[in-house]
């Protein structure tokens, strides 16, 4: 599928785009989202545990674009979770609101393991099976490709799991080498816009939605509504319904995760 206008002159694209960077701890996440805002932003190193915590955005101004990057801590690690990861998913879908233009699954060049293969579903578990339609493949350390093309590594017959990942994603990946110089920097980001500009096109410039997205959108709606009217109510009253607020998002969360999950179980990636 081909966008015919050029991003400049297409209307349907928005002008904040919200991306949401996912995937396993250590996969190279907040490097990518440095790579994307052109400095040092969220913090990345080699660690045997996620030294990312909590759920930060980056800013910056592209082509005309505000681009709104999202990091996360790994959300995508248990296919069973404790109490814990619903609130660092709660977080996100409310700092993300309406919703993603564009999720970024990243994963690292080389064998794709079980553990990947269970990323990609979390991944839909969390945010409903439709954000594959929203969802960039981003291989980090594009550099090991050496010579070699990433169509080619995704098209090994060796890793029947990645193809068909890639395949339900219509094919939208790109690399990241991301230890990379200025100009290669440009040009990998003008890669990865260039997909973007297709989940646009393909969604006719609409982000992605949930329930639990409505149900965060309709609070936003709600403070600004109130923002007009500008006498507020005492602070133990709001942080009481903060409490109430946030408890009812885990709850339609989990509710939604569970449902995806049974249509999961019958889905064989
Ligand atoms: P996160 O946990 O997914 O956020 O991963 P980080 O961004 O913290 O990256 C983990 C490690 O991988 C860090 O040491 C990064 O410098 C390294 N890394 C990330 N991307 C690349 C890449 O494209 N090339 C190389 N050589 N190293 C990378
Ligand atoms: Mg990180």
């Amino acid at each position: 599928m081909e966008s015919s206008k050029g991003w400049q002159q297409n209307e349907e694209t928005p002008q904040k785009l919200r991306l949401i960077l996912v995937g396993k701890s250590g996969s190279g996440k907040s490097a990518t989202g440095n790579s994307i805002l052109g400095r040092t932003q969220f913090e990345s190193r080699l660690s045997p545990v996620p030294v990312t915590q909590a759920v930060h955005i980056g800013k910056r101004e592209w082509d005309g674009k505000e681009l709104e990057v999202m990091d996360t801590p790994n959300l995508l690690c248990h296919m069973d979770p404790p109490e814990g990861p619903i609130q660092g998913m709660c977080e996100a879908i409310s700092l993300s609101s309406p919703g993603p233009h564009a999720v970024l699954l990243v994963t690292q060049l080389g064998r794709f393991t079980d553990q990947d293969r269970q990323a990609a579903l979390r991944l839909q578990e969390l945010f409903g099976v439709g954000v594959l339609a929203h969802t960039i493949l981003v291989f980090t350390r594009k550099e090991d490709l050496g010579g070699g093309s990433l169509d080619e590594y995704l098209q090994d017959p060796g890793n029947q799991d990645l193809v068909r990942l890639d395949t339900l994603c219509a094919r939208r990946h790109c690399g990241f080498n991301n230890r990379a110089q200025e100009s290669e920097q440009e040009d990998q980001l003008k890669e990865l816009m260039k997909q973007v500009e297709v989940v646009l096109w393909e969604h006719e410039g609409r982000c992605y939605s949930n329930s639990a997205y409505l149900y965060s959108q309709k609070r936003l709606l709600e403070r600004e509504e109130q923002g007009r009217q500008t006498v507020s109510g005492p602070e133990s009253k709001e942080e009481l319904d903060e409490e109430a607020w946030l408890e009812e998002l885990c709850r339609i969360q989990k509710k939604s995760e569970e449902s995806h999950r049974c249509v999961l179980g019958r889905a064989h990636l």
